[in-house]
Formats: C-alpha cells, structure tokens, sequence
C-alpha cells in the first residue's frame, strides 16, 4: 500500500546550449524501460556507473505530456475521486524544476504539470455525471519557516499553523478563492507570483529560496442511486520547492546560510517523511519537523497520493549536485 502511494520519477534535461558550448559532457544515462537512471563520476572514467532505480526514468527526447500521462495523470485522477494527493519537483537549480511544473506555451508539448492538472480537473468537472464540485484556490508561501499567504489582503502578513481536532493541520487566516475553470486558477497563480517576486525584490533576495504551496480544495457532492447525497472532500497540493543545493557550494554566510539552513530542513524533513512512508514499517512518521511537511500532512502518507519528480542537469560539472538528488530521491521510494 505505501509504495503504491508513493511514486518517485527521476527527469534529466538535455545539455543546455551553454553547457554545450562549454565542452560539458553528459554523466547521466536514462533507462526509461527499466526506470533507471545511470550516473558517472566524470573524476573517475574507468568506474562503472551508479545505478539508480525509480517508478519512471525520463530524458531529455521525452515530453512533459508524456510524463504526465505516464505519472501524474492517475495521481489527479485519484483526486476527483477524493484522495488527496501532492505534486513537487526537486532538484538543485536550474535542473528544470519549473520547466516541469510550470513548462513552457510553445511546443504545448511541453506544457507543466500544474497547467495540464488544472485542464484534467475541470474537464472532468465538466464530465462528471450525477456529481457537483465546489474547487477552491489557495496559494501561500514558506520562507525562513514563515507562513505567508501569497493571495491575501497582507502578502507581508506571518500566518500561523493551527491544528484542529478534526480538520487537522490548517492555517489560520489563510484566503481560499473560488474557481470555476482553469483561467481563474492560472489568474492567481500568476497574482501569487508576483506577490512573491515583489517580496523578494523588497527583500533584496532571489525568489528562489522559499517554498510555495498552490493548493485546490474541492468538495464532491455525488447523489446515490435513492437520490441521497454524499459529500467528499480532497485536494490537490502543487508544491514549488526551493532548489536543495548545498550550501557549500553556494558560499552562503550570515543571513543567507541561515536562510539556506532553512531551506534545508524543510528539505530534509521532507526526504525524511517520505522515505519513513515508503518504508512502512515505521510508526512514527516526522511530520512535526518543519512547517513544509506540518502542512502537507493530510497529504502525505494514508490513503493520500505523492509524486515526486526528481530533476538532474546532465552536466558532468553537476555530478555533486546530481549525485545528492538521486540518493534523496531513491531514499524517497
Ligand atoms: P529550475 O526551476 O530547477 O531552477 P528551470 O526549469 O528554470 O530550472 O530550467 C533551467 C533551464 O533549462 C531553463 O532554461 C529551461 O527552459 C531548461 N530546461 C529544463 N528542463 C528542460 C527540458 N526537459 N527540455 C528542454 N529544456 C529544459
């Protein structure tokens, strides 16, 4: 049951056209036939490379059409009929996190997940027979273990988590918006977005070191055959995680390595609560560790749905930040 609930994909870009023009050499192989994904360490040649094993390999020839059908698809599907269930990426910078959840217009092809799970649940809204649906948004962010609401009156406003004793986990204050199609629901993510850009810019900081959560909540009211009404509810998180790059490597001090400390525990905690679902046999699943995985409780683990998509550079200049992704992902299945 727990590693059904759990699905871990492993996704390498191509070289981009810099890395190429730079003489970089691919270290990453994609066996997409056997979900595999193969790593050499470019400072040792002669080795054989490290083989890593995931519910679905992708390389740079397959679409993020393709690997929605392939992986996502199901996830949202279980969530129209009431499972909750959770999308991230992870993966160092520029690995293609965005291009995976956000993509690109232009080939539609390469069109995100989060903009094909909108078009999957409003067509089936649409098509759902003897079924009405209340869909609402909501969009908040995690900075330095800070709550905001990205869609509310205040976006500088700290929100607090509060715990229910049956609704669970929830934050207080927090707006919900109502969305009837897929228009409104990219409206305010792009509102969401630019609430977060202007914080940073005012900030002074890249809008790349906190987590977002862009989460639609619906309410299913189906009619049985005598004409009774059953209400459901789930939802659907769309995490936008920071890049998980060492801080070693980013020569972070003071307030940004506090930052990136942050950034890591969420991180960590997250890897951690995955890799304690996967593994089934632990009663005791760390939620508590970080406000990242507080909020997504409801969403990880029990009868709940979570895909993660893992993103590698296939640069062998990366091969540190590759190597750490593949071991955090595969420790995730
Ligand atoms: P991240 O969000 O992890 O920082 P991006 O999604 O911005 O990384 O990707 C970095 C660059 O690589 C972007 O220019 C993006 O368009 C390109 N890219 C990423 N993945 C792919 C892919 N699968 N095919 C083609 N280009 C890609």
């Amino acid at each position: 049951m727990a590693t059904e609930a759990v699905k871990v994909a492993v996704r390498c870009r191509p070289l981009s056209g810099r890395e190429a023009a730079l003489g970089c050499r691919a270290i990453v192989g994609v066996d997409n036939a056997r979900g595999r994904c193969l790593l050499r360490n470019p400072s040792a040649p002669a080795e054989p490379p490290r083989q890593f094993s995931f519910d679905g390999a992708f390389g740079g020839e397959h679409s993020t059409e393709h690997i929605y059908n392939e992986i996502a698809y199901p996830l949202v599907e279980g969530v129209m009929e009431g499972y909750n269930g959770t999308i991230f990426a992870y993966g160092q910078t520029g690995s293609g996190k965005s291009f995976t959840m956000q993509g690109v217009a232009d080939p539609s092809s390469q069109k995100g997940i989060i903009p094909r799970a909108f078009e999957h649940i409003f067509e089936s809204v649409q098509c759902a027979e003897n079924a009405k649906f209340l869909l609402r948004a909501s969009y908040l962010e995690i900075y330095n273990e800070d709550i905001r609401d990205l869609l509310g009156a205040d976006t500088k406003q700290k929100l607090e988590l509060k715990e229910h004793p049956e609704q669970g986990v929830y934050v207080k204050g927090l707006s919900l918006h109502a969305v009837h199609n897929v228009a409104q629901c990219e409206q305010l993510m792009d509102t969401g977005r630019r609430n977060r850009a202007v914080a940073f810019t005012l900030m002074n900081k890249g809008s790349l070191c906190s987590h977002s959560i862009f989460t639609v909540s619906m309410e299913i009211c189906t009619l049985d055959e005598r004409g009774q009404d059953h209400l459901r509810a789930a939802k659907l998180n769309l995490v936008d995680l920071a890049g998980s790059e060492r801080q070693s490597r980013t020569g972070a001090t003071g307030e940004r390595l506090r930052e990136a400390t942050k950034i890591n525990l969420s991180l960590s905690a997250l890897g951690n609560v995955i890799s304690a679902l996967v593994d089934g046999r632990c009663r005791h699943i760390p939620y508590r560790d970080s406000k990242l995985t507080r909020l997504l409780q409801d969403s990880l683990g029990g009868n709940t749905r979570t895909l993660m998509v893992a993103c590698v550079s296939p640069a062998g200049d990366s091969y540190e930040e590759s190597l750490s992704t593949l071991r955090y992902a595969n420790r995730a299945r």
